[in-house]
């Protein structure tokens, strides 16, 4: 018999919806407190994620959701640092797929 193969899910802390980890950038609160964009989307440290998607991100960031996602209080140099790093994230996914 096969076991149902289980594709690991993540929620995006933006718009809400759950879909293929793969589909995320993740965001990560390294252990020694540093909040930053994850690339390799297995770092150390607590996790969160949103869609490759700059509306999902604001989203997140207007309601300040990456706080309650990560346990942190971030200030709003913080949101505009990760803002800068995960529109390079995308914009060097996006260069990747248009090869
Ligand atoms: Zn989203």
């Amino acid at each position: 018999m096969m076991k149902p193969r289980k594709t690991p899910t993540r929620t995006c802390t933006g718009c809400g919806q759950s879909s293929d980890k793969r589909s995320f950038v993740r965001i990560v609160r390294t252990p020694d407190g540093h909040v930053e964009i994850d690339p390799t989307n297995k770092a150390n440290g607590r996790g969160a994620y949103v869609c490759a998607e700059p509306d999902c991100f604001e989203m997140a960031a207007k309601r300040r959701r990456f706080d309650a996602a990560l346990r942190v209080r971030l200030q709003d140099d913080d949101y505009a640092r990760l803002r800068r790093d995960f529109d390079d994230l995308l914009a060097r996914q996006n260069a990747k797929r248009g090869e």
